[in-house]
């Protein structure tokens, strides 16, 4: 082909109407397509970008979903089944392609019961990182019914935006933990309170957040009002999960448990009752006589609990997790060549003291800042190349005071 003849394959302009032709094989192709063919390349990307989350968000098996969280929360056996469970049914529906035999998975919201510091907060973060989804944690206790001081429900979904860098298709699979929802009973029992604001009132906000809706979200949180622009957010992926201690539902717990011990004979009866956790024996019943209403209820169906951590799992929690808190503490020695260790009468001694004082596991680490501060001071940049911590150091270093301290905090 004579030079002048070139033209583009795509566009059909000559060479010389062009700025660049550029050849392949069989075909040349001019500047001007090559950018309208990016253009429609990087369209594509992003379109696909945004359909095809599904593809980031990593689904395993009930079983390996588990196996994952044993990774990083000990004990909880029972509670790590059902959460499972839960989150895989929640994504299976939520990835389900549509079908036409009418059957609609309902969203399998989660509500745990547990005192503080047990790990509610541990697991739900687990299960984001795992799931490869944002996650906003929330304290029931901030929000109000609209119009009253406080925090709208709304500013739920704000934090679900933010944590999923406004990225609205990402944060509509996210999951939201609602922490103290304890805190948000009805307190009908004091007559003293004619309208409820802070209890009835935001659960029948959450109701409809938690069951799946649009809401008109303002993206950098704040009352709305007028001239603000929104976001809608579609609810009905959103994974809920609510977290509280529910301090006192175990009298709740073991008067109906009582009572149904009267009506039945004594074989049934003959099972022994666990006194030091009653919470394992909670059903939904017993978070209605609570204070939570019914409905709210309804949509949080899988109900469970954590047990109280005793002196073994304390100390497991200290050395085991993948990011547990002793690991931690060698990773940040090491990054000053400093041979870190510890003995298991010093790791003993940690645990006796977070269970005396009653500082749970929030105490462990608490405890290791206060034993761990001076060496930490001291040491980067010095001589001394290694650290042993016995129990006679650990002693040393937690005085009567420190503890005394470390109790008023926590
Ligand atoms: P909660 O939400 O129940 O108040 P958290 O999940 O915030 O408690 O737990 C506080 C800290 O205690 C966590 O960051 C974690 O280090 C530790 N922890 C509590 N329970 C466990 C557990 N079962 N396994 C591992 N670590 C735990």
């Amino acid at each position: 082909m004579a030079k002048e003849e070139l033209e583009c394959s795509f566009c059909g302009r000559k060479k010389p109407e062009t700025n660049l032709l550029i050849a392949g094989l069989d075909a040349h192709i001019c500047d001007r397509c090559i950018e309208q063919a990016h253009g429609i390349v990087l369209e594509e990307s992003r379109q696909s970008d945004n359909s095809d989350l599904s593809a980031e968000l990593v689904l395993r098996k009930p079983q390996k979903i588990k196996i994952f969280l044993d990774e990083y929360i000990i004990g909880q056996e029972t509670t790590k089944k059902i959460m499972s469970v839960a989150v895989y049914n929640h994504y299976k529906r939520l990835l389900q392609t549509p079908t036409d035999d009418d059957i609609e998975i309902q969203k399998s919201n989660i509500v745990m019961v547990g005192q503080t510091g047990t790990g509610k907060t541990l697991i739900a973060k687990t299960i984001a990182k795992m799931l490869n989804v944002p996650l906003a944690i929330v304290d029931a206790t901030v929000l109000t019914e609209a119009g009253y001081v406080g925090e709208d429900v709304e500013s739920i979904l704000t934090r679900l935006l933010q944590a999923a860098d406004y990225n609205l298709d990402k944060a509509q699979k996210g999951i939201v933990f609602i922490d103290e929802i304890d805190k948000i009973a009805r307190k009908s029992d004091n007559p003293s309170i004619t309208r409820d604001v802070s209890g009835e009132g935001v659960q029948q906000a959450l109701l409809k957040l938690l069951e799946g809706t649009v809401v008109n979200v303002p993206p950098k949180g704040g009352r709305k009002h007028p001239d603000q622009k929104f976001i809608e957010v579609n609810t009905e992926n959103i994974l809920f999960i609510a977290g509280g201690a529910f301090d006192g539902i175990e009298k709740i717990i073991s008067k109906r448990l009582n009572m149904q011990a009267v009506g039945y004979s004594a074989s049934k009866s003959e099972e022994v009752i666990d006194q030091e956790n009653m919470l394992q024996y909670i059903i939904p019943k017993d978070l209605k006589d609570f204070g939570l209403i019914p409905e709210i209820i309804g949509r949080l169906p899988v109900l469970t609990h954590m047990n109280p951590l005793d002196d073994k799992t304390l100390r497991a929690i200290l050395t085991e997790p993948k990011n547990a808190i002793i690991k931690q503490y060698k990773k940040l020695f090491e990054m000053d060549e400093i041979a870190f260790s510890i003995t298991d009468g010093a790791l003993d001694f940690i645990v006796e003291k977070a269970v005396e004082y009653k500082l749970g596991a929030r105490g462990l680490r608490s405890l290791c800042e206060e034993i761990l501060t001076d060496a930490m001071f001291e040491m980067p940049g010095g001589d001394e190349k290694e650290l042993k911590v016995t129990k006679a150091y650990a002693e040393d270093k937690l005085s009567k005071t420190t503890l005394k301290k470390l109790k008023a905090v926590s």
